[in-house]
């Protein structure tokens, strides 16, 4: 799809209105490392491959290790402060990588993300847009929820007048395996308060986001 031509105004009203229902938050209880040293192992020789070999003998540590690190999140502190100024415009980071694992297939999607928001009374510090996106993509995630966890997080924790997040990535599990077409991304959003109700302050959101890559 060319982002260029995208635009949420093209989907449908109850679409981008409907709240998905899902079900698992993608949240990961504490990784036993050791266990999934064990079932890396067992996964390789399952699948043929020679451990006895000097280059793969300590894969199954690697494997578990890189793993477990891609599904544990840094803890981050919220940081919010008075919005003195009476600021009243769009504050967008845009082009933040993006890196999570796909919970279907345990596979890396890879792309860049664009949060902003309208402020109300509070404001965030600027590196926290990221941290939060960090913080939900380090663990197994869809796309799709990932995109809403963030905008609903932040609307929930800094109360502001608007919040959207833009997120394309390109997914492995689609464009390494399966049907194989690189190159291909996906793109989704969400869009909360007058970002979602307001066409003018939507398209000015959009229109921030959209930029040559
Ligand atoms: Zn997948």
């Amino acid at each position: 799809m060319n982002p260029a031509s995208w635009s949420p105004a093209a989907e449908s009203q109850p679409t981008r209105r409907a709240r998905p229902p899902w079900r698992g938050t993608g949240a990961v209880a504490e990784p036993d490392l050791e266990r999934a040293t064990t079932g890396a192992r067992m996964l390789l020789e399952a699948l043929g491959l020679d451990l006895d070999d000097e280059s793969m003998a300590r894969t199954p540590e690697r494997m578990a290790a890189s793993l477990v690190e891609l599904i544990t999140p840094r803890p981050f502190q919220l940081t919010t402060f008075p919005n003195d100024g009476g600021y009243d415009e769009l504050i967008v980071a845009r082009s933040i990588p993006v890196r999570s694992l796909c919970e279907h297939h345990m596979l890396p999607f890879v792309g860049t993300a664009h949060i902003g928001y309208l402020p109300g009374e509070r404001i965030l510090g600027l590196s926290k847009l990221a941290r939060v996106l960090e913080h939900f993509s380090s663990r197994p995630q869809v796309q799709e929820r990932l995109t809403v966890q963030v905008a609903n997080w932040l609307e929930a924790r800094l109360g502001p007048v608007g919040v959207g997040v833009v997120i394309e990535a390109e997914h492995l599990c689609m464009t390494l395996r399966g049907v194989q077409a690189p190159g291909t991304t996906t793109i989704t959003s969400s869009l909360l308060g007058v970002l979602r109700d307001d066409s003018r302050t939507r398209a000015e959101f959009l229109a921030l986001t959209h930029h040559p890559r």
